[in-house]
């Protein structure tokens, strides 16, 4: 391959895409399966969107060659590790060359390493010693684990757990929502591959759903594991789009949403890549545009995303300053574009109720559709009922109730006012009257009684809604 084919291919001088970027977390592009077509599987994957590869190494000789790619190629990444298959072999000397290979910038994680008890290639004893060695390479080092656990999840999560060790990856993930939450208290992502898109993987599809997005990754594990339609035929990384597409439907998100989510915490898991610092006014979430005017709130939920993230769906939402009403409509763009356009973001859109007044009159104007999304305390903040003012001009709003009273309120929302759920309730009433459309929402919470949030509804007479506790506003 000349020089300049393979700049062609690198991130610097590659066109800008006109589709959502993918990091494809683990493959083995060194293998022989591509030796014959390995420039066409990296251009493929390019044209797919593939902006990062981690090419992932399971032995000395597949090591090199992934140090060697990822200098041929600045768009691939390597990793240093013996898999769990061959951990009979590890010896001082398989170490050394490690601390060695951990010296290459290119060398982002350490892995794969873990247990396999499936096939017990080695004996269990050998691949339980190799993997701390691989740990403490990882503590050492500072870079994450890639793990590969295939029926030992006990033993993994154990050993990981006496290490103290919290950062990495389960490569192919294929346990249980049991599991995953264990490995997620772990503080490791969750990486998933082609056999989530198989008809019968049921419980993978569970996991799929269920997995907050800050710790989902997706991989293809090529050659190995092609999703479908390509199930038992050769995998490569521009594969990697179907596996997207397939969890994508399964979280009811788009496919845009699914890969900036997972391509941001790829960035992270693997300190690769640029991570976007500005902070978004105007994010598409689905088929709606969601806006984020101001960071105040007058909650401090327990369960707030903001207190410990600056992203909701890979969109930064940590504002530098609260933006001027034409810097919202610039965002917006044509707001008949959506389906609706919503006050939400990262604090209480009420707060701003002039700005959501002149926003949300302009966007009528111009033929959208106004929802707000509120904590209920606007009557508290401007010390009056400000709920006539937004007739006409918001056709719904959702008030965020989370609590069935209170006390269990104040618990969980810790809320700036005295009495703040009763004001709440009565803001609701009060909606109700002027605004065509009154939702209850309720954070799907240990503490709060569900049937008696339920029951407040029907008595207030409006639809209520269970929120996943990762949601904001
Ligand atoms: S979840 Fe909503 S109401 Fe609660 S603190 Fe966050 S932005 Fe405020």
């Amino acid at each position: 391959m000349s020089d300049q084919t393979k700049d062609s291919l690198s991130p610097s001088s590659c066109a800008p895409y006109s589709q959502p970027v993918l990091i494809d977390t683990h493959c083995h592009l060194e293998m022989e399966a591509f030796d014959n077509d390995r420039d066409a599987v990296l251009q493929r994957a390019r044209n797919a969107g593939i902006e990062a590869i981690v090419t992932v190494g399971s032995d000395c000789e597949s090591i090199e060659k992934g140090i060697k790619l990822s200098q041929d190629y600045d768009f691939i990444y390597t990793s240093c590790g013996l898999h769990p298959h061959e951990a009979r072999d590890f010896s001082d000397s398989i170490y050394h060359k490690f601390k060695e290979y951990v010296k290459n910038e290119k060398v982002v994680a350490i892995g794969e390493t873990g247990l396999d008890y499936h096939y017990n290639n080695s004996p269990r004893n050998d691949q339980r010693e190799v993997f701390v060695k691989h740990i403490m390479l990882s503590q050492e080092t500072g870079l994450p684990l890639i793990i590969h656990s295939r029926e030992a999840q006990d033993d993994t999560i154990r050993i990981l757990r006496d290490a103290d060790v919290s950062r990495g990856v389960f490569h192919c993930f294929s346990g249980d929502v049991d599991m995953a939450e264990k490995v997620m208290s772990l503080g490791f992502y969750i990486s998933l591959a082609g056999p989530v898109t198989f008809k019968k993987a049921s419980m993978l599809k569970e996991v799929a759903r269920l997995v907050p997005d800050d710790y989902l990754l997706i991989e293809t594990d090529a050659p190995y594991l092609a999703p479908l339609p390509y199930r038992g035929k050769r995998n490569e990384p521009s594969y990697l789009q179907h596996t997207v597409k397939h969890v994508a439907e399964l979280r009811n998100i788009n496919y845009e949403d699914l890969a900036r989510i997972t391509t941001l915490n790829a960035k992270r898991a693997f300190g690769i890549g640029v991570i976007s610092e500005k902070a978004v006014i105007a994010y598409k979430i689905r088929d709606s545009l969601y806006l984020n005017i101001t960071n105040r709130c007058t909650n401090k939920c327990s369960f707030c995303v903001k207190f410990h993230t600056d992203y909701v769906k890979g969109h930064k939402l940590r504002l530098d300053h609260e933006p001027t009403e034409g810097e919202i409509k610039e965002a917006i763009g044509n707001p008949a574009a959506y389906r609706e356009v919503v006050f939400c973001g990262y604090g209480e859109p009420l707060q701003r109720l002039d700005v959501v007044k002149h926003i949300a009159q302009w966007v009528k104007k111009k033929g959208g559709t106004v929802r707000v999304n509120t904590n209920g305390h606007a009557n508290l903040i401007h010390k009056k009922n400000i709920v006539p003012e937004l007739k006409g001009i918001v056709d719904r709003i959702s008030v965020s109730m989370d609590a069935h009273d209170e006390t269990t309120y104040n618990r969980i929302c810790r809320p700036l006012y005295e009495n703040a759920f009763t004001a709440v309730i009565d803001f609701i009433r009060l909606a109700k009257e002027i605004i065509p459309e009154v939702q209850i929402t309720v954070v799907n919470l240990e503490d709060v009684n569900i049937a008696q949030c339920k029951r407040i509804a029907q008595q207030l007479g409006v639809p209520f809604r269970i929120r996943s506790f990762n949601a904001v506003g």
